[in-house]
């Protein structure tokens, strides 16, 4: 599903240029909710925005169904960009609008064949009775469930998180991480969760890989005998 071969990304930083990622290999199934660990600035959010091509890779091929991501043009690119969600961890909600529009925008933005509707997802995410809320009316978990929601309505391929519960306490971490796991449930996708947080990795990957400093160091089955693919 998603392949990676010797990949590298260099920065320019405060003393010359550094691999932020360097020579990473690796493979996640279809179907596999697959966890990237490591300490803040190791190059997670990096190797994740390589999928979707919003960060470019100095050298190596990055491939998703068998496709050189870097390869496609420009209309086969934003087609595969439109297959894949993302949630972050500071929520990127747009403010001036409310649950329902900012649920909504993915599909003012793009043509969709077979989207949700805002009702479904909304109570998929438990907040049918909060549409028309503006985001300073929610909690952080809410926020975070407004984000998934506006990630499931287009019904991706692929789910990239990038430090989904990093803005929010341990109990709610846990109904994120539950609604992330209800969801990959009923829609089937592959999932990509970038986290510092141990117990995160835990509580919802089939196996993970662990970066520091730029070098993928492991990769671990969570749950015994996962290796795939
Ligand atoms: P993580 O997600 O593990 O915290 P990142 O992938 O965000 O790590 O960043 C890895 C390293 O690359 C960090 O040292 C970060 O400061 C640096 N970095 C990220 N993006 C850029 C950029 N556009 N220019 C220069 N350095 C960058
Ligand atoms: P996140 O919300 O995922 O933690 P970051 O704060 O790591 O995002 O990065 C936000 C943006 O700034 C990204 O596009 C990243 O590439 C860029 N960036 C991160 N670190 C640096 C850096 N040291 N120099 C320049 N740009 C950076």
């Amino acid at each position: 599903m998603i392949k990676m071969n010797n990949v590298t990304r260099t920065y320019q930083g405060q003393d010359g240029e550094f691999n932020a990622v360097d020579d990473v290999s690796l493979e996640i199934g279809e179907n596999e909710i697959f966890g990237l660990i490591g300490e803040s600035g190791a190059g997670k959010s990096t190797v994740l925005r390589f999928i979707n091509a919003l960060e470019t890779p100095t050298s190596g091929v990055v491939e998703v169904d068998g496709t050189d991501v870097f390869s496609l043009s420009k209309k086969k690119l934003r087609a595969h960009q439109k297959g894949i969600g993302m949630i972050f961890q500071q929520f990127n909600l747009l403010n001036n609008k409310t649950v329902r529009e900012n649920v909504q925008l993915p599909l003012e933005l793009h043509k969709y064949k077979d989207p949700l509707s805002v009702r479904e997802v909304l109570e998929f995410v438990g907040l049918s009775g909060k549409s028309d809320r503006h985001p300073s009316q929610l909690s952080g978990g809410e926020k975070q469930r407004v984000g998934i929601a506006r990630a499931l309505i287009t019904r991706p391929k692929i789910l990239l998180c990038d430090e989904p519960t990093s803005a929010l306490d341990e109990s709610t971490t846990e109904e994120i991480v539950g609604v992330l796991k209800r969801a990959h449930e009923k829609f089937g996708m592959t999932v990509l969760v970038v986290t510092h947080e141990l117990n995160v990795i835990k509580s919802m990957c089939e196996r993970c890989a662990v970066l520091e400093k730029g070098h993928l160091v492991d990769i671990i089955d969570v749950v015994p005998g996962a290796g795939r693919p």
